[in-house]
C-alpha cells in the first residue's frame, strides 16, 4: 500500500494518479484476521498542502459472532478520504517546517498522515485504523440482523435436550466435557436451575 509520490508533488494542483488495489493484508494488524486481499480503486491527487488519497475498498474479515461465538465471514467496505503532507520538499530535499504547512492542523499531527523524505506515501496505517472503525461492535452470525444467532438457538435447543436427558443435575465430569466456550453460560443456567429449586 505504499505509493511513490515524488513524480506528483512535482505536478500542478489538480493532478491525479489512479490505481488498482489488490493487496494482501494478511500482515496488517495481529488481531485483524483477513480472508482475502485488499481490492478497490486508488485515486492520489495533488493538493497545495500535499495529496489527497481517496479510496473505495473490500475485503473480508473473519470475526466471532458476538452470541455464539463460531468464527464467521464478514464482507467489509470503506472509503477512505485522507490529506497527506509530504516531509520533505520534493525538488531540493529540505524539511519542511510543521509552521509551513498550509492545510488542517489536525493532518499535520497525525504521523499515518506523512509522506517520508523518500516521497513515499504508504496507506497501511489509514486504512488499518478504518478497518477497525468499520467493523460492527457486536459482529452476529445471523447476517440479516433480526432474530436469534441460529447457532445460539440451535445450541440451547441441545443443551435443554441433554439437560432433559441427564435429568435435573449436570455431572462434574460432564461440564469438563463442554467446550469451555459454553462453560459460562451452563453455569448460568444452573445457577438458574438451582434458584427455582
Ligand atoms: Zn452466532
Amino acid at each position: 500500500m505504499q505509493f511513490n509520490v515524488a513524480q506528483l508533488l512535482k505536478e500542478p494542483i489538480g493532478a491525479m494518479r489512479r490505481y488498482e488495489l489488490v493487496e494482501d493484508i494478511g500482515e496488517l494488524d495481529p488481531e485483524l484476521a483477513a480472508l482475502g486481499p485488499l481490492v478497490g480503486e486508488v485515486e492520489l491527487i495533488r493538493i497545495h498542502s500535499g495529496i489527497l488519497a481517496r479510496a473505495n475498498l473490500s475485503t473480508a474479515m473473519q470475526v466471532m459472532c458476538n452470541r455464539c461465538l463460531e468464527p464467521i465471514a464478514l464482507p467489509v467496505r470503506f472509503t477512505i478520504e485522507e490529506s497527506f503532507r509530504p516531509l520533505t520538499e520534493v525538488n531540493t530535499g529540505r524539511y519542511i517546517a510543521p509552521t509551513e504547512f498550509e492545510g488542517e492542523e489536525e493532518d499535520l499531527e497525525d504521523e499515518a498522515l506523512i509522506i517520508d523524505e523518500h516521497h513515499v506515501l504508504d496507506l497501511s496505517e489509514v486504512v488499518r485504523q478504518s478497518i477497525w472503525v468499520t467493523l460492527p461492535m457486536y459482529p452476529s452470525c445471523n447476517w440479516t440482523g433480526t432474530g436469534e444467532c441460529p447457532n445460539l438457538t440451535r445450541y440451547l435447543r441441545e443443551l435443554k435436550a441433554t439437560q432433559e436427558q441427564a435429568g435435573e443435575e449436570i455431572a462434574m465430569d460432564e461440564d469438563e466435557a463442554v467446550d469451555p466456550r459454553w462453560a459460562a453460560l451452563l453455569e448460568l443456567r444452573k445457577q438458574q436451575g438451582n434458584q427455582g429449586d
